[in-house]
């Protein structure tokens, strides 16, 4: 068959790439979040690019969001430190597949994983984290992750600058998404 010429490689330029899509996706689902000072998403990725599962931080199921404690201040019990689900291990127990579907995947997250994480992202099989910050670096928390992640053969990332970029997605009818190159 002969194709016409005129149509060949003539793709759209200007589309995200595998890893500003996920991260893409992390950050959406973050958007859910109802913790008013930290909102973290999660994604979950197989080896050949689908999305296996998502998270974000928040009450656990059937704790009443109304009833939550929020605060980040104030007797331990009565802070949200104790009570939260963070973003990962949602993405992890939301995933209601075979566990093994897991294994060897990668897992974005805009926020670098907590030792808690960390664990829960080792024994699940994940072997990749692709993170955007690294905010609480050099933290005692932060530096467990990072020696757990090395001792257990997971590597981690950050998102490269080239692919940090700005969209602009509009929920109304015929729009298009901005895609936004950072500047630099
Ligand atoms: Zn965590």
């Amino acid at each position: 068959m002969e194709l016409n010429k005129e149509i060949l490689g003539k793709k759209r330029k200007k589309y995200l790439n595998w890893d500003q899509f996920f991260m893409g996706v992390a950050k959406l689902s973050a958007a859910r979040s109802k913790d008013p000072n930290t909102q973290v998403g999660a994604c979950i990725v197989s080896d050949d690019n689908r999305i296996l599962s998502i998270g974000y931080n928040g009450a656990p199921n059937n704790f009443n969001d109304d009833e939550f404690p929020w605060n980040r201040e104030g007797k331990p019990t009565e802070t949200k430190y104790m009570y939260v689900c963070h973003a990962e291990a949602n993405a992890i127990n939301n995933y209601l597949g075979s566990r093994k579907d897991l294994k060897g995947s990668r897992i974005y997250v805009d926020l670098f994983p907590c030792n808690e994480c960390a664990k829960g992202i080792i024994q699940a099989g994940i072997k990749e984290v692709i993170y955007l910050s690294d905010k609480y670096n050099g933290t005692d928390e932060n530096l467990v992750s990072k020696h757990l992640f090395d001792a257990c053969g997971v590597t981690y990332k950050k998102m490269e600058d080239s692919n940090q970029i700005d969209l602009i997605i509009s929920l109304t009818p015929d729009t298009e998404i901005e895609i936004k190159g950072k500047e630099k």
